[in-house]
């Protein structure tokens, strides 16, 4: 059996990154940048005030009350030609540009509005006050973001308030996925015997679009050679990999190990893990293929321990494996030597004391997707005798989980 460290860095040394693309800003959001982001603009562009108010000279309030003249009115967006002069205020609203001749804002809270275009000020300011400077969030020719930043909601925002109309990221993968087997039916009909419903390439396209690619549904494909080498051949041809579920253990039918030991560069793969020991990854045409094996819950912890972090890393993420934390098991992790680590999905709470607390999602068996669709964490649990109530354990969180990636 290989070691799961093994098995994950022999497929990521067979994952490389994608080659950037100049895309839109706004098509950017959870993407990684390729190259460092630059700006060639400041922001703000212009001296303007943080607060509704009166511009004024600051030296103008040392002594307060005070009532000045309001010679002006500008609001954001608009701008004003006079130049204030000692004595006199001009009435701003928050974001508008600072006067010139104003070297301080009085905010409206401050002030009284008097008869004749007049205002009292309450409060001496000093110079500066309220005023927000050209170029104090962003100046040209800071570097603003590096290759490898993953593109944000705000990073996005930045990107729009510094004119950076395209920027370079890795794109997205477009990963086909496929099950195969006879087995499986999906049109909502009565079961024949010996039919279930396929499950796997629903729940693996959501787990693909999670980790942030494109997914191809190429559907199921039948436990036949030939169909499945056309479906193969052609997924290759458009995309950048293909996760495939079902037919890579031992059995008879198990013709994606047939049918890819033939046409692709492959490698099998015991790998010293429970559940999900069967994994296949290769390439045809130097498309990267993971062939997960079919139990829905193997398929799952393949995924997460094999596909997930090679996918990531072909869209140019730097951290591939989600978080992962040392947690309490209060009612302790039971388990039996095997030779394997087992990966116990569990679900997993921060309490009041500041730890991770975690419970099995009970039934652990490689078909039983249903606990483990409510299981939020994997614990790795070692080779042995398991764990007992109270000991520590480390656990790999999962999409909803407080931390998890
Ligand atoms: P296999 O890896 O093809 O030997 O399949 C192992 C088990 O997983 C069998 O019980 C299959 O019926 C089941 N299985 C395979 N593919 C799927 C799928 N796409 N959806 C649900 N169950 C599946
Ligand atoms: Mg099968």
């Amino acid at each position: 059996m290989t070691p799961l460290e093994d098995a994950q860095s022999f497929v990521l040394g067979n994952c490389a990154p994608l080659t950037p693309v100049d895309v839109r800003f706004d098509a950017s959001d959870g993407l990684v940048l390729a190259a460092d982001v630059v700006a060639a603009e400041e922001v703000p562009p212009f001296d303007n005030t943080a607060v509704d108010g009166y511009a004024v000279i600051a030296a103008d309030t040392a002594s307060v009350p005070v009532e000045l003249p309001v010679v002006a009115e500008v609001a954001a967006g608009a701008a004003t030609s006079h130049v204030v002069r000692p004595g006199e205020a001009v009435r701003i609203m928050t974001g508008a540009p600072i006067p010139a001749g104003a070297d301080a804002v009085v905010m409206v809270e401050e002030t009284e509005r008097l008869e004749g275009e007049r205002v009292r000020i309450n409060s001496s300011v000093q110079a500066g006050a309220a005023v927000r400077h050209a170029g104090d969030d962003v100046r040209p020719g800071d570097r603003l973001f590096p290759a490898g930043t993953v593109v944000t909601p705000a990073i996005v925002g930045v990107l729009a308030s510094i004119n950076a109309l395209t920027v370079s990221v890795v794109p997205r993968a477009k990963v086909a996925v496929l099950s195969t087997g006879d087995e499986l039916v999906e049109d909502g009909g009565p079961l024949e015997p010996g039919q279930i419903r396929e499950s796997n390439r629903k729940m693996l396209s959501g787990m693909l679009r999670e980790a942030g690619c494109d997914v191809v549904d190429l559907g199921n494909v039948r436990d036949d050679e030939a169909a499945l080498e056309t479906v193969l051949r052609d997924a290759v041809g458009g995309c950048d990999a293909v996760v495939s579920s079902g037919g890579v253990s031992m059995g008879d039918y198990d013709v994606v190990k047939a049918v890819l030991g033939r046409i692709a560069d492959m490698t099998w793969m015991q790998i010293a893990i429970k559940p999900a020991k069967p994994f296949a990854f290769g390439t045809l045409d130097g498309t990267p293929i993971f062939g997960l094996p079919g139990n829905p819950v193997s398929s799952i912890v393949s995924f997460e321990m094999l596909a997930r972090p090679a996918l990531r890393r072909m869209m140019g993420h730097r951290k591939l494996a989600r978080q992962s934390i040392v947690a309490i098991t209060d009612d302790g992790l039971a388990r039996r030597p095997d030779g394997k680590v087992h990966l116990l999905r569990v679900l997993a709470e921060f309490r009041d004391d500041g730890r991770c607390h975690v419970r099995s999602a009970r039934a652990q068996g490689s078909h039983q997707l249903a606990a483990t669709a409510l299981a939020n964490a994997i614990a790795v649990v070692p080779d042995g005798d398991g764990l007992p109530p109270g000991s520590e354990v480390a656990v790999v969180l999962l999409q909803g989980s407080a931390l998890g990636a």
